[in-house]
């Protein structure tokens, strides 16, 4: 008898078996994660930005979770050796609309408490030479890391504390009773007095494994990217974004300094035709089925039918993709986007119809489920660790 299976070995997962064995050290513990290692998914498929927190609804567990993320983030890794850089973001504006959505963006930075510096078109030149906009928000606590890296060293501090990893073990169905929780796996079966899950991509499946209705479906979001060659790695000295459209989910192709010295562009939002499907082909008729069944994410898709179709024609046509990064940096050239692998978003559809926003926990009397942890969870999964280890607190019963 376990007292504790966590699955997923994502970020969220590996960062809550940490921190519950951090808790309850004397507790038997394991993760269970049908890859054959760590951060296969969502987590080490993006883009490595320690997120300030810019964009964020006051109040939100986004708002709140991203700055003591942005923090904990650097704590943890400068307690486990894993580089980062704090190289700050760089928000471009380039006509008068953007900017003044940009001043939208100036009063939630403040709101939200972050240190930041608003540029005009000149300084903005002066701080970068390579990119062009009418106006710009700095915001020097943004940084990169490599969020897999993160992750192994976490699975390797649960480990050190106690904690076990079942790699390979595909969780296939759950039982809920009123001692304890029957954990089905393609590697057998696991009982556990309480179950946490993590599980990204599959959230609502999982949630629906323990008989319970979600109220949301999980709707995968393909974000392509490209690398530049590596003579243009110094082409800018900050994380580049665009001020993106208040009624998109997503933030638009930006360039970004990876932590390996590397600058990718993007990532886009395409609607992706499997859930693991990380290649334009990627098709699975049972996912297909799921979405495309769901009224809420109908609802969804017809509301955002041109921007969707905008998206699926700069997936398919590369100068289409280039315009978008070309309207702040415009000395970028076809030839100078080579492909680089893509990521997975999960984000969760209301059954009425909306892309829900915050993070979103589903528990059970047993059971701690996220729901919706897209970005920027990976920046946050510290305190999103923290908050789950409450919540199991608030349901002990030992
Ligand atoms: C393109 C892209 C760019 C992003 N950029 C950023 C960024 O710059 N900064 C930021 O903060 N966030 C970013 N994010 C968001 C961030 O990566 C995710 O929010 C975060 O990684 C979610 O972690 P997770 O552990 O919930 O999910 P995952 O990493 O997807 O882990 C879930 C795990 O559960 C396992 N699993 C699922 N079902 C089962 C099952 N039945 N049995 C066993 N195991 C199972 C999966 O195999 C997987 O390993 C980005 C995401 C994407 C896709």
């Amino acid at each position: 008898m376990w007292d504790f299976i966590i699955i997923g070995g994502g970020i969220l997962g590996m960062s809550t078996a940490m921190q519950l064995k951090q808790a309850y050290p004397d507790k038997r513990m394991l993760v269970v994660e049908k890859e054959s290692g760590p951060a296969q998914h969502q987590t080490g498929h993006n883009s490595g930005v320690i997120h300030a927190g810019v964009y964020y609804t006051p109040g939100s567990l986004k708002a709140k979770f991203c700055l003591e993320g942005n923090r904990a983030t650097r704590e943890f890794c400068d307690q486990h050796n894993v580089s980062y850089d704090i190289c700050g973001k760089l928000l471009v504006a380039t006509n008068s609309l953007e900017k003044q959505r940009m001043e939208a963006l100036w009063e939630r930075t403040a709101a939200n408490g972050l240190e930041r510096e608003w540029l005009e078109a000149g300084e903005l030149k002066e701080r970068e030479p390579n990119i062009t906009g009418v106006a710009g928000i700095l915001v020097p606590s943004s940084g990169i890391v490599n969020y897999a890296e993160v992750t192994r060293a976490m699975a390797a501090e649960f480990e050190r504390l106690g904690g076990e990893i079942s790699y390979g073990s595909c969780v296939t169905g759950l039982e809920e009773r009123t001692e304890e929780v029957v954990v089905d796996t393609s590697n057998g079966s696991f009982v556990s007095r309480y179950l946490v899950s993590c599980s990204g991509l599959m959230a609502d499946r999982v949630i629906r494994m323990l008989g319970k209705e979600p109220g949301f479906t999980i709707c995968p979001f393909r974000g392509e990217y490209y690398l530049l060659p590596e003579r243009l790695n110094q082409i800018v000295n900050h994380l580049i974004y665009p001020i993106p459209d208040p009624n998109m989910p997503f933030l638009g192709v930006h360039l970004t300094r990876m932590i390996d010295g590397t600058v990718t562009v993007g990532p886009n939002a395409v609607l992706a035709l499997k859930r693991e499907g990380y290649r334009k082909q990627d098709m699975s008729l049972g996912d297909m089925r799921q979405m495309f069944t769901h009224t809420g994410v109908l609802k969804v898709l017809g509301k955002h039918l041109k921007p969707g179709l905008f998206e699926m024609k700069n997936s398919l046509y590369k100068r289409g993709y280039l315009e978008l990064v070309r309207k702040y940096c415009p000395s970028l050239k076809a030839e100078d986007l080579t492909p680089y692998p893509a990521g997975v978003r999960a984000q969760a559809v209301s059954n009425d119809g909306k892309l829900v926003d915050d993070f979103l926990f589903v528990n059970t009397k047993r059971t701690v489920n996220v729901g919706n942890a897209p970005s920027p969870a990976a920046t946050s999964a510290i305190p999103i660790g923290a908050h789950i280890v409450e919540q199991v607190k608030a349901q002990l019963s030992w």
